[in-house]
Order: structure tokens, then C-alpha cells, then sequence
């Protein structure tokens, strides 16, 4: 299985990308894991993406697409999961020449899609623990309002400022910005399913796995 994984902060698409890594048997790909990766081994790339982070700069498109290109070479890529790469047209072109030339064209582009107000109320209902630093979400807890402390170890639990409202509806225009050219681009190509996603993660993942048959 090939697969590009799309969907917005807060729509589960880590937790989509564990159960579909072992259902099918797949590398996860991750841009995250491939930055940190090279900046660790110090690759001519991971310098180079190094500069760029350390002056609060995107990275460019041919550096990361790079990386990309090194880690889908390893043994262990030949079915993969990606997981924030492609995020811009020219990266998906890219992405497909690299495909083409390796022989291991894609099977599927996976789009988590739930309503944004849904996204809201489960992100601005995050709240972290000052004690131990786990995070909970009030909406899925459950007993004593009166003193929400962690149900671990009972330590307060306050909102970060990433979770606040204001935040977070910019991270989604900023998401939605990047990616609807990205899904009309891949609904062309016929690879694309859009599943909706505000169900409970396994039944979402039933959907995906019947979708795509
Ligand atoms: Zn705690």
C-alpha cells in the first residue's frame, strides 16, 4: 500500500496513520521524522534545512523533497504511508516524478474530513496537566466538574495558549489554505477518498478500509 495521508490538526490523522501502519504494513513517513532524521546524522540536506530553521525560515521545496527522495529509496519504503509531505503543488509533481522513477506509483490519497466546528470544539477543549504534562480533553471526560483536576495524578489541568480558540481557527485557515489545491490537484488523478472523519478512530478507519477496498 502507497498512500499520502491528508487532514487538518485535531483530525486524528496521527492516530489514523498508527492503525493504518499496521494494517497494511507500511513505512510511516513522516516530514517530522525525516527532518529530524537528517539533522541529526548531519546530512548535506539536514544541514541545509538546519540554516534555513535556525533563521525562523521555511524550509525550501528542494530540500525537503530531497530528503524525501533518500528516505523512499531505503528498503523499507517500497509501501509507505506519507504524513505531511506533499504539502504544496510542486511538491506533489515532484512527488510523482520521484514515484514514476522508482516504479511505485500511488495507490491512494486519504483526506480526514470533519467540520470545522467540530475541530474547534475538540482543540480549544484540550487541557494539559501542570504536573505531569499529559494532555485530556474535557469533552471525553467524564465525572466531577467541580474539581477537573488530571484523573492521573491530580495535578491542575490549564489551556494552553496553542489551544485558544483565536489560535486555532488561524492554524486551520493556514491548513486550508495549503491543501485545497492539493486535494482538487489529486482529486484529477482519480486517487483521491475523502472519508469522513468525526466518528470514533476505529470506525473511521473501517471507512477507509472500505473505501478503498
Ligand atoms: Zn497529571
Amino acid at each position: 500500500m502507497r498512500m499520502v495521508l491528508l487532514g487538518a490538526p485535531g483530525s486524528g490523522k496521527g492516530t489514523q496513520a498508527d492503525l493504518l501502519k499496521d494494517k497494511y504494513a507500511c513505512a510511516h513517513i513522516s516530514t517530522g521524522d525525516i527532518f529530524r532524521r537528517n539533522l541529526l546524522a548531519k546530512t548535506e540536506l539536514g544541514v541545509k534545512a538546519g540554516e534555513f530553521m535556525n533563521r525562523g525560515e521555511l524550509v525550501p521545496d528542494e530540500i525537503v523533497i530531497g530528503m524525501v527522495k533518500d528516505r523512499l529509496r531505503e528498503s523499507d519504503a517500497t509501501g509507505f504511508l506519507m504524513d505531511g509531505f506533499p504539502r504544496t503543488i510542486p511538491q506533489a509533481e515532484a512527488f510523482g516524478v520521484m514515484l514514476e522513477e522508482l516504479k511505485t506509483p500511488l495507490d491512494a490519497v486519504v483526506l480526514l474530513d470533519i467540520d470545522e466546528e467540530i475541530l474547534v470544539g475538540r482543540l480549544t477543549n484540550r487541557r494539559t496537566c501542570r504536573a505531569c504534562g499529559k494532555i485530556w480533553n474535557l469533552l471525553s471526560m467524564k465525572g466531577d466538574n467541580l474539581s477537573p483536576g488530571c484523573p492521573e495524578c491530580g495535578g491542575e489541568l490549564y489551556q494552553r495558549d496553542d489551544d485558544a480558540e483565536l489560535v486555532i481557527r488561524n492554524r486551520l485557515k493556514v491548513y486550508n489554505d495549503q491543501t485545497s489545491p492539493l486535494v482538487s490537484w489529486y482529486a484529477k488523478t482519480g486517487k483521491l477518498y475523502t472519508i469522513e472523519a468525526s466518528a470514533s478512530p476505529d470506525e473511521t478507519l473501517k471507512k477507509i478500509q472500505a473505501a478503498l477496498g
